[in-house]
């Protein structure tokens, strides 16, 4: 899933490489897949995108906007995004593919579920949407200690950390995937409520929010995931389904993998106790 550090990737690699294309030719839905979302009819993206030229990318949230004059592209979840070279075979199954002007293109396939939506520049009105260009993102100075208090203080204080920090779109980006290693590195148990948390513990876990998104962003996004050139990130994950058999970084112990509020957690039960 494109969570806060691969939307980031996705977005710069997007820019650096696409910008100034034009697109050719747009096919959507081409093999439905039926946790797909598109903005009304997907028959209609060909005409709407065709003829504009990329001019940049951002990343909001977990989601990554392609810029194509006053048109947009944005998508998110699980939606991989593949660039083409010219002449290189195009993916066999895909709900979106790009084509350039210079014979190069991108695909863009759904894993699980995704949305792909295209639309003209502020004619967006959902609010997924919304909220993720609104709220303050980890990555910028806005997000700060006194904004965390705030996220704190609104909630009731029997959720779980993990229902404060990835449900909601409390922080649009931060999901089920970027959780594990930040609570890991602030030693903090994903089922611990609130309420149970000191003022220190708090602190531990914005301080790990800031640190852990910049190392996964700064490695290229999490090596559970793919970039633009279908390579996958260069962050090593701590705490993933890749590394569940190994024995804890820290204290030399199993971790363990547990089904809890909609994804799989992964804590070590040592470094990351339920109680204090
Ligand atoms: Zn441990």
């Amino acid at each position: 899933m494109i969570e806060l550090p691969e939307a980031y990737v996705l977005s710069e690699q997007i820019k650096k490489t696409l910008t100034g294309k034009v697109i050719k030719s747009v096919t959507a839905n081409a093999h439905p897949h039926g946790f797909a979302w598109y903005t009304g009819d997907p028959a209609l993206y060909n005409m709407i995108l065709s003829g504009k030229k990329i001019t940049g990318a951002v990343a909001y949230g977990g989601r990554p906007e392609i810029w194509a004059e006053e048109m947009r592209i944005s998508f998110c979840d699980g939606v991989r995004a593949l660039y083409l070279e010219s002449g290189e075979k195009r993916p066999d199954k895909h709900q979106l593919l790009v084509e350039f002007d210079d014979g190069t293109g991108m695909s863009c396939s759904v894993q699980m579920y995704g949305g792909i939506f295209a639309f003209e520049n502020g004619s967006k009105d959902d609010w997924y949407y919304n909220v993720a260009i609104e709220k303050p993102s980890p990555y910028t100075e806005a997000f700060d200690e006194s904004y965390f208090e705030g996220l704190r203080k609104g909630v009731k204080q029997n959720l779980s950390v993990k229902a404060f920090l990835a449900t909601e779109q409390r922080i649009p980006g931060f999901g089920n995937g970027v959780l594990h290693d930040t609570l890991f590195n602030a030693r903090i148990h994903p089922k611990r409520k609130l309420e149970t948390l000191t003022d220190s513990d708090f602190e531990s876990i914005f301080n790990s929010i800031k640190s852990t998104l910049i190392k996964m962003r700064d490695g290229g996004g999490r090596d559970t995931e793919k970039d633009l050139f279908g390579k996958s990130g260069g962050y090593r994950t701590v705490l993933s389904s890749k590394t569940l058999s190994q024995p804890c970084l820290s204290c030399g112990g199993g971790l363990i993998r547990q089904a809890y509020l909609g994804g799989n957690i992964y804590f070590c039960p040592v470094c990351q106790p339920l109680l204090k």
